[in-house]
């Protein structure tokens, strides 16, 4: 099939001229956009045509025909060679038209293949690529919001941002919360040197992991690319080679030209304008792991989606609360609001764990890509709830879910501050394993993403006002 598309919209031209040529030689438009054969077929046909009106001019002047059917025989003549010129000249344009955005289309197979995404992967895909670095978190939230408003009883926020949907259960409680933040961690703009700007990071950066790579800024003006630009080594002293540079001594480059082009004044730039970085979402070539940026949270939302989604026709015992925060990367401050809007009974992160299955890992622990979902007992900012969490095991023992327990020692999630309001809330953590955390491509594994979606909707089935009961009872 495709072979024939590649032969049916074989040019490269432009449509105009194709048009014509086929208007002023028979097939001339078909050659022009190399479809040979019909450029034969046409041609020949419109050749046939042109000579039977020289035919039927000599019936005429032979006397063979009289003047009636001479008449008769050139309109229908006529009306063919019409016809078939209006064919021809609509072939030969939408052939050269088709084939340049065919190369876009048609023929492209990555294409082909997003098409054929699921909806989890299609989520995926939306959620990592919109923008929302802490503080600014406006594009992503509009996504998020879209898809909430599809699903929920009803929608609420937090004055910061944070923005929570509601699936209203059998009684209204227990009030259960699923938080996942929804900012990713950027950069800033900070200042210009002779051109080059220079940032401040949003959340935790190392800087390996900035250099050389792509980030883009939007602003009134427009859209901007640009990349993270180092002092090469070939310029540097071999002692100060042999270090990582500092974020501090690193810069933005959108295309600076010396005494013509300085884009903070033609772009608009300004100091306190956030940078977002740039990177496309895709399925590898092993089909079960996917990479992006910002999976640091955009898992952690796609599960809310996906969990409500899937509960949305389902009775449930007490009430779900989807909470998309913000501002988590710098201090997990929509954790600290958005508590206040619905006064949780219970809270659920739904973020990433970390993974130590890559080479100089120094500990071998459980948390793998590919090894279930992960029940954190520990972060830097809480102590999971430990009712709770053994209630989160139980569930997965008894759906035959795979999971693994995880420690994080460094970083905290938004249970931390959660779990602190008011007179505490009972918190837990699932964790989807990921690589390259805090980078430009994280890596998840899409069945420990299923996984974590199965724990979420059953947690959600079995957890009543006894079970909260018998977990508060001390
Ligand atoms: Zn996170």
């Amino acid at each position: 099939m495709k072979i024939f598309l590649i032969f049916l919209l074989n040019s490269s031209k432009s449509p105009v001229l194709a048009a014509w040529l086929s208007f002023l030689i028979p097939g001339g438009g078909q050659f022009y956009t190399k479809n040979y054969l019909k450029g034969i077929l046409i041609g020949g046909f419109q050749g046939y045509l042109i000579y039977d009106f020289k035919r039927i001019y000599d019936l005429k002047k032979e006397g063979k025909i009289d003047r009636e059917e001479y008449e008769r025989k050139i309109l229908s003549n006529g009306i063919i060679y019409l016809m078939s010129l209006i064919y021809s000249v609509s072939d030969a344009y939408v052939s050269a038209h088709f084939y340049n955005f065919s190369k876009d289309t048609i023929l492209n197979l990555s294409l082909k293949k997003e098409e054929k995404m699921d909806r989890t992967e299609k989520i995926l895909k939306d959620l990592t690529e919109a923008s929302g670095v802490s503080g600014f978190e406006e594009e992503f939230r509009e996504v998020i919001k879209k898809e909430f408003e599809k699903l929920a009883d009803d929608i609420l926020y937090d004055k910061l941002g944070s923005i929570i949907a509601i699936k209203k259960g059998e009684k209204e409680g227990p009030r259960i919360g699923f938080f996942a933040h929804m900012d990713e961690i950027g950069l800033m703009v900070k200042g210009f040197s002779k051109g080059y700007v220079k940032f401040a990071p949003i959340g935790g950066w190392w800087s390996a992991t900035l250099i050389g790579q792509r980030v883009k800024i939007k602003n009134e003006k427009g859209e901007f690319y640009g990349v993270i630009g180092a002092t090469p080594p070939h310029i540097l002293k071999k002692e100060e080679a042999q270090k990582l540079p500092e974020i501090d001594d690193l810069y933005i480059d959108f295309g600076v030209e010396e005494k013509k082009f300085d884009p903070q004044k033609k772009l608009g730039i300004k100091i306190g304008d956030p940078i977002v970085p740039v990177s496309e979402f895709k399925i590898l070539g092993n089909k079960n792991i996917y990479m992006a940026k910002a999976f640091d949270d955009r898992v952690g939302c796609a599960l809310l989606i996906r969990t409500l989604e899937e509960i949305k026709n389902k009775k449930i015992p007490g009430t779900a609360y989807f909470v998309a925060t913000v501002q988590e990367e710098v201090g997990l401050r929509g954790a600290t609001t958005s508590p206040w809007v619905f006064e949780p009974d219970i809270g659920i992160a739904l973020d990433v764990s970390l993974t130590e299955d890559t080479p100089g890992a120094k500990v071998e622990t459980e948390a793998k890509l590919g090894n279930g979902v992960g029940i954190v007992s520990l972060d830097f900012t809480m102590i999971a709830h430990r009712k709770l969490r053994d209630f989160l095991i139980k569930i997965c023992e008894k759906y035959k879910i795979k999971y693994h327990l995880v420690t994080v020692t460094r970083g905290g999630y938004d249970t931390g501050k959660v779990h602190l309001f008011k007179e505490g809330v009972p918190s837990c953590i699932i964790g989807i394993p990921s690589r390259y955390v805090h980078g430009f491509n994280s890596m998840i594994h899409r069945k420990d993403f299923d996984n974590a979606l199965n724990l979420c909707v059953n947690f959600l089935k079995e957890f009543d006002e006894k079970k909260l009961k018998e977990i508060t009872s001390y």
